[in-house]
C-alpha cells in the first residue's frame, strides 16, 4: 500500500510503498479514504513530542474509510461498513488504571501503562489501509462524506467533548477561544445547541469567518469579552496558554474555562490581578471523552447543522498540507485523500 511515511524527525513526509497490514483477531482492516492532519501530527514529526518508535513512522488519527476485511471474533462490523478511527485504539487491560474499568478516552492514553495510540505507538491513518480494533471504531453516518468525517474524529471529538464537560446550562453564554481546526467546530456545536456563542480571535480574516460559522459576537480578547458582558463557559481550542490566561478576564463569576488545546511550550497561569479566589471559577481540561460523545458529534454533522470546513489534498501533496498546518494557514482543517 501507499503511505505517507516520516523517515526521520523534521524530514519531509515521503509517499512510500509499505506492507499492507491485515486484520488480526478483534480487528478490522479499513481502506482509508481520508485522513485529517492534526497539529499534533506535525508536532510529533517535527520534534514537538518524542518521535514515534515505529518502523515505518506513519502518523494520523483522523482516518475515515470502509471496512474491507473482518478479523476473527468480530461480529459488530461487516465488509463495506463506513467507519472512523481515533487516536486511542486500546489499553493494556491489566495496569492499575485499566483495573478501574473506565471507558476508552484521551484520559486512557495518559494513564494506561501501555496504551495503543494511532500514530504514536501503532500505525496511524495516513496510509491506504489501517488495521484497528473493531471496538475502537465509530460508524460514520451515510450522509457524511469521508473527507468531512475525518476532522470530526479528533478536532470535532475534542471540541464536542469540551462543550460536554463544561455542562453548559440553558441561558448560559459560551465563548470559543481560537478559530482553527477545533475552534471552528466548537463555534458550530455551541451555536447548533442554541447557546449564545462568542468567538474570541485576533487573527485578521477570522472574525468574518466566525460569524459565518454561527458566532453571535466576535471579540479580540478576554478584556473585550468582559466589556461585552463576559461568558459563562470559555472553550480554549488553540495552542497558546498565554491567550487562555488572558481570557480568564472575560469569564463570568462561577464560570468554567475548559482547556482543550495543547500548548507544548508554556504553562497555564492565573494572572496576578485576576481575583480567581473570589470568582468561584473552574479551570478544567478536556480531551476525547468517550465514543458515545463522538457519536453525538457525528449526529450533529449528519443533521447538517455542523459542517467541517476543510482544505483537501491528494496524497501526492501531503507535504503541502503539513506545511500549511505548521504555518497555521489552513482554513480550517487539512484533509489528505487516499
Ligand atoms: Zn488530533
Ligand atoms: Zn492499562
Amino acid at each position: 500500500m501507499r503511505a505517507a511515511v516520516v523517515p526521520k524527525v523534521s524530514a519531509p513526509w515521503e509517499v512510500q510503498d509499505v506492507p499492507t497490514p491485515s486484520a488480526g483477531p478483534g480487528e478490522v482492516l479499513v481502506r482509508v479514504r481520508a485522513c485529517g492532519v492534526c497539529g499534533n501530527d506535525v508536532g510529533l514529526t517535527r520534534g514537538g513530542y518524542p518521535f514515534p518508535p515505529m518502523d515505518p513512522v506513519i502518523v494520523g488519527h483522523e482516518a475515515a474509510g470502509e471496512v474491507v476485511e473482518v478479523g476473527a471474533g468480530v461480529s459488530t462490523l461487516d465488509v463495506g461498513d463506513r467507519v472512523g478511527t481515533t487516536w486511542v485504539q486500546g489499553t493494556c487491560g491489566r495496569c492499575d488504571y485499566c483495573r478501574e474499568m473506565k471507558p476508552l478516552t484521551g484520559q486512557s492514553a495518559m494513564n494506561c501503562a501501555a496504551p495503543s495510540l494511532a500514530g504514536m505507538t501503532v500505525q496511524g491513518g495516513h496510509a491506504e489501509y489501517i488495521a484497528i480494533p473493531a471496538d475502537s471504531t465509530v460508524r460514520i453516518p451515510d450522509q457524511v462524506p469521508f473527507e468531512l468525517a475525518a476532522p470530526v474524529l479528533c478536532a470535532g471529538y475534542t471540541a464536542w467533548s469540551a462543550l460536554r464537560v463544561a455542562r453548559v446550562q440553558p441561558s448560559e453564554r459560551v465563548a470559543v477561544l481560537g478559530i482553527g481546526g477545533l475552534g471552528h467546530l466548537a463555534v458550530q456545536f455551541a451555536s447548533a445547541c442554541g447557546f449564545e456563542t462568542v468567538a474570541i480571535t485576533s487573527t485578521p480574516g477570522k472574525q468574518d469567518a466566525a460569524k459565518r460559522l454561527g458566532a453571535d459576537l466576535v471579540v479580540f480578547s478576554g478584556e473585550e469579552l468582559r466589556a461585552a458582558g463576559g461568558a459563562d463557559v470559555i472553550l480554549q481550542t488553540g495552542s497558546s496558554f498565554a491567550a487562555a490566561s488572558e481570557v480568564l478576564r472575560g469569564l463570568r463569576p462561577d464560570g468554567r474555562l475548559v482547556l482543550a488545546g495543547i500548548d507544548p511550550q508554556n504553562s497555564f497561569t492565573i494572572p496576578p490581578d485576576f481575583p480567581f479566589f473570589a470568582q468561584g471559577c473552574t479551570v478544567m481540561g478536556a480531551t476525547h471523552g468517550g465514543l458515545h460523545w463522538l457519536g453525538e458529534a457525528f449526529d450533529l454533522v449528519a443533521s447538517g447543522r455542523v459542517a467541517p470546513v476543510i482544505e483537501e489534498f491528494p496524497l501526492a501533496r501531503v507535504n503541502d498540507a503539513v506545511e500549511r498546518v505548521a504555518r497555521g494557514d489552513v482554513r480550517f482543517r487539512a484533509v489528505v485523500t487516499y
